[in-house]
C-alpha cells in the first residue's frame, strides 16, 4: 500500500538518530556526509554508512560561539548538533569545500567536536580540464587515506560495485521525480519525506523502498497548480504545509538536497576513482558548481516549461551567498520567458512562516486569476 510506504518514508525522514543507532547496532560504521556533494560511493566501498547532515530545524546556541550570525543556518545547526552530541557515535564527518560557509564549518569542527574526526574534501573550482579532474581526484585519495585510519580498505573492484549501486539509486530517484510530476495526490510533504529518508538509509535499501512505492502508486489525483522549486533544501515542514494548502503541486525541483545530487551517473571506466572525479566534472546547473554561462537559470525555465509549470518558487536559504548571487539570473530568464515567479526565504531557527504563508498565498491568486 502507497500509504505504508509513505510512512516508512516518513519515519526515516525524522529520525535519523533512530536510523543511526539501528546501523549501529548492526555493527557498522557511520560516516556523516555534510552538502552538499561528498563522495558517498566511496565512503560505501570503504564499509561505511554514510549518512547526510544538512542540519536540522531548532533553535542555535552554542553554534554562535564559533560562527558570526549571518551564516547560513544548515552550517550553523550541523555544528549545533555536533556539539550537542546528536551524531555522537560517528566515526567522521566528510565536509566539502564547495562555498565559503563550509569551508569554516570543517574548521569550526575541529575544536568543537573532537569526537568526530573531520575529513576535508577539498573540490577545485575548474572541476572540467583533466587539471580539474586529477585536483578531484587527489581530494578522493586524501580522503581514502582518512578513512584507512578509521579502519575502511579501499578496494577499486569495491568501489566499482559501490558506483553500480549509487547510479542505480540515481536513476529510481529521476525516475520519481518524473513520475511525481503527474502525481498530483503526492503532498509537497510526501514528496519531502521522499528525498529526505535517502540520506538516512542505505541506498540500497532506499532504492527497494522507491521501486516498491513506484509499483503501487495507483492512478492520478486531481489536477493542482504546478510549480516548480529551486533551492538549497525545502523540508521544513511549515513550507510543505504551506504548498499543500495552496493546492501547489511541484512538478519538479532544482533543490541541492533533492533531485540536484541525482542528476548525473558516473561513468563505466577502468579505474573508478577516476570515473568519481569525472562525475564531479560532468556535473552542472547548481549554484555551488562552477559554471560561467550558468546554464542552471536556463535549465529552471526550460523544465518548468517541459513540466507543464505555471510557475517558480525560489526558497532561498537566508545569507547563502552561491544561491543569492544566481537570484538575479534566475528572475530576469523566468521574466523574459513569461514564467512568474516568487521568492521565499527560509531557515533552519524559523518557527514563524507567516511571511511565507503570505507570499504563497498571493503568488497561488496571481497563478489562478
Ligand atoms: S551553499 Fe549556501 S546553504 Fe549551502 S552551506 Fe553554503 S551558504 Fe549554506
Amino acid at each position: 500500500m502507497v500509504q505504508d510506504l509513505m510512512k516508512k518514508f516518513h519515519e526515516a525522514a525524522v529520525s535519523p538518530r533512530a536510523q543511526m543507532d539501528k546501523y549501529m547496532a548492526e555493527g557498522k560504521k557511520i560516516v556523516l556526509t555534510a552538502p552538499v556533494y561528498t563522495p558517498e560511493e566511496l565512503i560505501h566501498s570503504m564499509g561505511f554508512v554514510p549518512m547526510g547532515a544538512w542540519g536540522a530545524d531548532m533553535e542555535l546556541n552554542r553554534s554562535k560561539e564559533y560562527f558570526p550570525a549571518f551564516l547560513c543556518s544548515i552550517v550553523q545547526s550541523i555544528l549545533e548538533l555536533g556539539i550537542k552530541g546528536a551524531y555522537k557515535g560517528a566515526s567522521a564527518i566528510v565536509i566539502p569545500s564547495l562555498c565559503d560557509t563550509l569551508k569554516t564549518l570543517g574548521e569550526n569542527w575541529k575544536y568543537a567536536v573532537d569526537d568526530i574526526k573531520f575529513i576535508p574534501m577539498t573540490y577545485p573550482q575548474n572541476r572540467k580540464p583533466d587539471y580539474g579532474i586529477a585536483f578531484t581526484k587527489a581530494g578522493y585519495e586524501r580522503v581514502i587515506r582518512d578513512l584507512e585510519a578509521l579502519g575502511g580498505k579501499y578496494d577499486p573492484a569495491a568501489l566499482a560495485e559501490s558506483i553500480r549501486v549509487y547510479n542505480k539509486h540515481n536513476a529510481v530517484m529521476r525516475r520519481v521525480d518524473e513520475v511525481l510530476a503527474v502525481h498530483p495526490e503526492i503532498t509537497a510533504a510526501e514528496r519531502s519525506d521522499i528525498f529526505k529518508s535517502a540520506y538516512f538509509m542505505t541506498k540500497e535499501e532506499h532504492t527497494a523502498l522507491v521501486e516498491e512505492f513506484l509499483a503501487e502508486l495507483g492512478e492520478a489525483g486531481e489536477e493542482k497548480i504546478g510549480i516548480v522549486v529551486s533551492g538549497i533544501l525545502t523540508d521544513a515542514p511549515q513550507l510543505n504545509q504551506i504548498f499543500d494548502e495552496f493546492g501547489m503541486h511541484i512538478v519538479a525541483d532544482d533543490v541541492a538536497a533533492q533531485s540536484r545530487q541525482y542528476r548525473t551517473d558516473s561513468p563505466e571506466m577502468d579505474d573508478p576513482l577516476e570515473a568519481l572525479a569525472v562525475k564531479f566534472a560532468n556535473m552542472d546547473n547548481c549554484s555551488v558548481l562552477y559554471n560561467v554561462k550558468k546554464p542552471r537559470v536556463q535549465w529552471i525555465v526550460d523544465t518548468a516549461k517541459a513540466r507543464g509549470a505555471k510557475g517558480v518558487v525560489v526558497v532561498m536559504t537566508k545569507f547563502c551567498d552561491p544561491e543569492e548571487f544566481d537570484y538575479v539570473m534566475i528572475k530576469k530568464a523566468c521574466e523574459k520567458a513569461d514564467l512568474p515567479l516568487a521568492l521565499v526565504e527560509v531557515d533552519r531557527q524559523m518557527v514563524h512562516f507567516e511571511q511565507v504563508r503570505t507570499n504563497l498565498e498571493t503568488f497561488r491568486d496571481m497563478l489562478t486569476m
